[in-house]
This record gives C-alpha cells, structure tokens and sequence, in this order.
C-alpha cells in the first residue's frame, strides 16, 4: 500500500520539481538581467557625473609649487607675490632656503 502511493506520487514530484526548477532559473536570471541592467545604468550616470565634475575643475589655472613642484589649483594654493606653494610650509622653506642662498 505504501509502495504503491510512492510509485504513483514520483512522476507527480518529479515534474513539480522540475517545474520548480525550471521557475527558480527564470527568476535567477530575470534578477541578475535586472541587476546587469541596473549597474550599466549607474555607471553610465556615475561616468557623466565625473565627467561634469572634472569640467570646472580643468577651467580652473593650475599652479606648481616653488619648492616641490607639485601641481595644484590656484585657490588652493600660497602665493608669495612671485612664487606659488602648495602649503605654508614649503612657502616658508622656500624663503629660509633663498635667505642661506644669499
Ligand atoms: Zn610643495
């Protein structure tokens, strides 16, 4: 009795499973498609918002430090009256080292 309610319940799971199956990798992959689909968007949006970003920042003069050469926007950086720094300190260091010089 017992045997025979197996025998007749497999084909019975066997499809639900399958079916189940079946339904779980649509799912999977409508999700990941969404996903793809979703991240593409976000770095088509992150690539124009850098983009716009970088725009006023490459209007802006760059200066070079007297002292180390690094190069730096104007508004961020010293100036002496002759010479431009990219801190205070090296602005300083650059004088102390023009007054031994002398
Ligand atoms: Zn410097």
């Amino acid at each position: 009795m017992h045997q025979q309610f197996i025998e007749m319940d497999a084909p019975v799971r066997a499809i639900t499973f399958l079916l189940f199956v079946i339904l779980v990798f649509l799912v999977v992959r409508f999700t990941l498609n969404r996903i793809i689909e979703i991240r593409a968007k976000n770095r088509e949006a992150e690539i124009k918002a850098t983009q716009q970003q970088e725009q006023p920042a490459v209007e802006e003069p760059m200066v070079r430090c007297a002292l180390c050469g690094i190069h730096l926007p104007q508004s961020e950086a010293y100036f002496d009256g002759q010479h431009t720094f990219c801190s205070e300190g090296h602005m300083r260091q650059f004088h102390q080292q023009q007054q031994s010089q002398q």
